[in-house]
C-alpha cells in the first residue's frame, strides 16, 4: 500500500477551500475556490484522521475563525507562521 504524502501547509497563500454559489446556477452548481488571503497561522490536528495521518493546513485568520464555527478547538494545535516583517508598505 503505497503513501502518498500529505499536502505540506502551503505559507503563501491560505489553504481554506470556499464554497460559492453563483446566484443564477442552475442545476445548484456550487464551486469551489482556494482562498487568496495569505495564511498567518498552520492548524495542525491533534489525533490522526480517518487515514491515519496527522493533517495540517495553513489559514488566514478569516477562515481560521469560520473553521472553529465548525470545529471544536480542542482538536488543534493552531502554530503561528514566522514570517519576516515586510519593510515599507
Ligand atoms: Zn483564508
Amino acid at each position: 500500500m503505497a503513501e502518498k504524502p500529505l499536502t505540506p501547509p502551503d505559507l503563501e497563500r491560505c489553504q481554506a477551500l470556499i464554497i460559492t454559489r453563483t446566484p443564477f446556477a442552475l442545476g445548484g452548481t456550487h464551486r469551489k475556490r482556494q482562498c487568496d488571503e495569505v495564511p498567518t497561522v498552520v492548524v495542525i490536528e491533534k489525533r490522526p484522521g480517518a487515514d491515519g495521518r496527522i493533517g495540517s493546513m495553513s489559514l488566514c485568520p478569516r477562515c481560521l475563525e469560520e473553521m472553529f464555527k465548525k470545529l471544536d478547538k480542542a482538536n488543534f494545535t493552531v502554530a503561528k507562521i514566522k514570517r519576516k516583517a515586510s519593510v515599507g508598505s
